[in-house]
């Protein structure tokens, strides 16, 4: 049984508690709920903000990086004056002073294998926020191995899309087998990036990881939702599960060890 709501919360959740399927039960549901946003960049500016002004009781933070001048553009959590400040704790900051009822627990590293399946294990969902395919594929393995929901965005220039991998639908490497040898995506190299870009897919991920704790409405799952900032368009493509995937299908892996998230990270069958 959560602890009920007290006056200052009955108003702080007010405006979505009027909303169908938003009752106290739920938003206590919501102030248990522990979410760890890996990645403290743009996407995961977006998806902290709107799930600590939400009430989600518990945000897990890791990221390994320290405030640049070049991130401010598009990171809005951090500030001119956080500038060498680790992200981990300019985001801490943030949160403390947007909502008092949000415990924010920080992880300052970059994940590796050796530390990603008892950084993800206390968690109810992951949010990639992440600027690369190592640590995204890395993220995949572990939270399904792990049995953990995996809310996956990824922006690039005027483009970004966003899913949610269920342990019951195709995952991250059905999308995508290795790391792509595409001259879009030079590995180690920072990429232009329209600054409103990662809000949008941010907030998705956001929206998606809500609507999953509290259990309403349909996910995008199964699908990927692609946005084009230049045409202003969404489009929805379905995702088909690889029966050969070694993660999630029948022959799936039952361990990363030995796996390269270093290079391309793929899974030989
Ligand atoms: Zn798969």
């Amino acid at each position: 049984m959560q602890n009920p709501l007290n006056e200052q919360q009955v108003k702080r959740y007010s405006r979505q508690l009027m909303i169908d399927g938003i009752d106290d039960a739920a938003q206590q549901r919501l102030l248990a709920s522990r979410v760890l946003v890996v990645g403290a960049g743009g996407l995961g500016s977006a998806a902290i903000q709107y799930l600590a002004a939400a009430g989600v009781g518990t945000i897990g933070i890791a990221d390994g990086g320290a405030v640049k001048l070049s991130n401010l553009q598009r990171q809005v959590i951090h500030h001119t004056e956080h500038l060498g400040v680790s992200k981990v704790e300019s985001a801490r900051r943030y949160v403390e002073l947007l909502n008092p009822d949000i415990e924010v627990i920080t992880h300052e590293q970059t994940v590796t294998a050796d530390t990603a399946a008892d950084l993800v294990e206390s968690y109810d969902i992951v949010i990639d926020g992440l600027d690369n395919f190592q640590g995204r594929f890395l993220l995949n393995d572990t939270t399904r191995l792990a049995d953990i929901p995996f809310v996956h965005g990824a922006i690039y220039g005027f483009e970004g899309h966003t899913t949610v991998f269920l342990l019951e639908e195709p995952c991250y490497r059905c999308l995508l087998p290795a790391v792509p040898d595409d001259d879009r995506f030079p590995s180690g190299e920072p990429m232009g990036i329209f600054p409103t870009l990662p809000g949008i897919i941010g907030s998705l991920e956001a929206t998606e990881t809500i609507k999953y704790l509290l259990d309403i409405g349909t996910l995008i799952k199964g699908t990927l939702l692609r946005f084009d900032a230049l045409d202003g368009t969404f489009l929805s493509a379905p995702i088909k599960a690889r029966p050969d995937c070694p993660i999630c299908g029948p022959d799936a892996i039952e361990s990363i060890d030995g796996v390269d998230y270093e290079g391309d990270c793929r899974i030989e069958p």
